[in-house]
């Protein structure tokens, strides 16, 4: 269980960023790894409660206080393949999660929570550097053939498990290269793109076949790969984002963040952008409109491109710094989060709604014209206001799956919220031979969520193909 009293003795210690002044003046992880011993001290302060909170807060439920014991103990290779006993990839969590399992930590009640990313960040970085991580060559073969369209945590997730259980898995990506959002989405900075190939080359090792640059219901009718296949798996992720159709919408400079990301990724992994119109946000007046990840990420894009000032906007009003525990412990809080691209230099402003798009006589942005909301969303009397800015980016979540194509030339039933109808048991869409996981299943989500979900699918796969399974749900 660690060390009996290590939570008395030893205070919480997490990674530190290095300055902001330096890395913004690249693209590439700042974060600080903690030493060996000091990420021991951390794993010995954990109490293995006797119901341990932290293990129902993490999706892919991470055995974290088995493996901070082991940790404790110097058993690093024992806690790297228990780690990955229930997640395949924990150098993406490890880096990019929002780390539900700390909120759910009994030390939280008092705001000192284990560090359980950072030591499950180290316990895989370990592995990967002393050769533990190897391919995982499966011995038989069922003979039966998985499609799996997409390559995003979900899908990568659920082709390594459909593969180890020895189904010849085929993944088509419409990408240049595997990770979904992981790869286009997340910036550099947050989680450098050779991980991704890293375990893209592990999953080819062991036998998983990419197809990319291959966009199904275009390229290849989905009839076809659901006609040659015993079974596919749908994890397209969400990817239909939320507009602001206002007046001026069409104005030069405005853009969807997922136009703006994916240029800079596809940048700094020296990839053809595949368009004339280079989005950049060097000497403009940023806006971001929308709080969140995404959000946060375009902070961190326009900075390190020479924005000359960002400014995010939120409709919702500012929230609690603190959350009350009692009411919210062990779930997720909603509280005021301040992210290492806000640490950069990004003014933000709650309740606050955009309701015109500005532009110069050449139809370019020059200006937004904003009103002040209260918690009803309704506009606050004599609260207008305008605000300079030659870039406005979207990051208002996503609404849903893409319908149009592959989806519905396929005729999948959807949910109320338009993602593809199935539960998180069958996992099984309203077609025959097909499945969904991820964000296309469950909507705009976290890697961890799609990690699991991707894993769930492929053990509901392989006991329908096989009559049963073995693959960890
Ligand atoms: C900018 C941004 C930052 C984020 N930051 C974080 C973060 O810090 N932490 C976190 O946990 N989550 C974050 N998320 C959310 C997270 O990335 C997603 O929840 C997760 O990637 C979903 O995984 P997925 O596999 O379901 O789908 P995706 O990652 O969306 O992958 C879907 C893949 O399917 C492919 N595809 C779709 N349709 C087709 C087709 N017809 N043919 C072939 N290929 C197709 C797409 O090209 C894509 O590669 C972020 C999201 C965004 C947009
Ligand atoms: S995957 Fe996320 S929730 Fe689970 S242990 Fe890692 S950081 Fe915590």
């Amino acid at each position: 269980m660690g060390k009996v009293t290590g939570f008395l003795e030893i205070d919480r210690r997490d990674r530190k960023y290095k300055p902001a002044a330096d890395r913004i003046r690249h693209y590439k992880e700042f974060v600080i790894p903690l030493s060996e011993d000091a990420t021991r001290d951390q794993a010995a302060r954990c109490m293995n409660c006797g119901i341990p909170y932290c293990h129902n807060g993490c999706p892919v439920n991470n055995q974290i206080p088995d493996w901070n014991d082991l940790v404790y103990k110097d058993e690093w290779e024992e806690a790297c393949r228990n780690l990955h006993s229930t997640n395949n990839f924990p150098e993406f969590t490890g880096r990019v999660c929002p780390a539900p399992c700390e909120a759910s930590c009994t030390l939280n009640l008092d705001d000192n929570p284990v560090t359980i990313k950072t030591i499950e960040c180290a316990i895989v970085d370990r592995g990967f550097k002393h050769g533990w991580i190897k391919p995982e060559h499966v011995k038989h073969s069922t003979g039966k053939k998985v499609a799996v369209i997409g390559s995003g945590p979900a899908g990568l997730a659920c082709a390594q498990q459909l593969r180890r259980a020895g189904h010849e898995v085929h993944v088509y990506e419409r990408n240049a290269f595997p990770g979904g959002l992981m790869r286009y989405g997340i910036p550099d900075f947050k989680m450098e793109k050779s991980l991704v190939e890293r375990r893209a080359g592990q999953m080819t090792a062991e036998g998983v076949i990419f197809h990319c640059g291959v966009n199904v219901g275009v390229d290849i009718a989905i009839e076809k790969i659901v006609a040659e296949y015993d079974a596919v798996a749908l994890a397209g992720g969400a990817e239909k984002p939320r507009d602001l159709p206002i007046p001026g919408r069409d104005l030069a400079g405005v853009h969807f963040a997922m136009e703006f990301l994916p240029q800079q990724n596809r940048r700094v992994s020296d990839e053809p952008l595949h368009t004339n119109e280079h989005i950049l946000a060097n000497g403009k007046n940023v806006v971001v409109i929308g709080g969140g990840d995404t959000g946060s990420d375009c902070i961190g894009t326009s900075v390190r491109q020479g924005a000359l000032k960002v400014t995010q906007f939120e409709i919702m009003t500012e929230p609690p710094v603190k959350e009350n525990k009692l009411l919210t412990w062990p779930d997720w809080p909603l509280k005021l989060r301040t992210s290492s691209s806000h640490e950069e230099g990004a003014e933000r402003d709650f309740a606050v709604n955009t309701v015109a798009f500005l532009g110069d006589e050449s139809g370019a942005l020059r200006a937004l014209k904003c009103v002040r909301v209260d918690s009803a969303f309704q506009p606050v009397a004599g609260s207008e206001f305008e605000i300079k800015a030659e870039l406005a980016l979207l990051a208002m979540g996503f609404v849903s799956p893409v319908h149009e194509g592959m989806l519905n030339a396929l005729g999948v039933k959807y949910d109320a919220r338009g993602n593809v109808a199935a539960d998180t048991r069958a996992y099984k869409s309203s077609v025959d031979k097909v499945w969904a996981c991820g964000d296309m299943r469950r909507g705009q989500s976290l890697v961890v969520w799609a990690i699991r979900e991707g894993r769930q699918c492929a053990a509901a796969i392989d006991e329908s193909l096989m009559g049963a399974t073995l693959l960890p749900r």
